[in-house]
């Protein structure tokens, strides 16, 4: 879809720090982290909800969630998907948050910004 942003970001239009990529799949990191390695799984098929999705294009997600944190050595993480507004979803293409849990002597791993 032309304005979609995460068609962009799987076109190239936009930059993004893509960690996987297959014919059905796109996973990257997300502009905001949560904690540090908090990234995005995509279907590239462009649905705003998980029901405009067809399974077959769904398939690899999970799998890929899981790769990315083996691959991060993240032991607790929170796999997480927002579907619809209320459901606090932003962006209008199915996504699914692979969000680490650190420890407590790691913290969250990343820098806040202060003001
Ligand atoms: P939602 O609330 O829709 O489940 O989450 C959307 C997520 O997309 C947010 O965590 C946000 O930080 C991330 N995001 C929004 N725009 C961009 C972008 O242009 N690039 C990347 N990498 N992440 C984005």
């Amino acid at each position: 879809m032309a304005a979609c942003i995460f068609c962009k970001i799987i076109r190239g239009e936009i930059p993004s720090m893509k960690i996987f990529e297959s014919e059905k799949t796109l996973a990257f990191l997300d502009i905001g982290p949560l904690s540090k390695g908090h990234s995005l799984v995509i279907p590239k098929f462009h649905g705003a909800k998980l029901h405009d999705i067809p399974d077959d294009q769904l398939s690899e997600v999970l799998s890929v969630a899981k790769r990315i944190a083996v691959a991060q050595g993240v032991q607790d993480y929170n796999i997480l998907q927002n579907n619809g507004r209320i459901a606090h979803q932003v962006v209008d293409h199915v996504h699914f948050h692979m969000i680490p849990k650190p420890n407590e002597k790691e913290g969250l791993g990343i820098e806040w910004p202060t003001q």
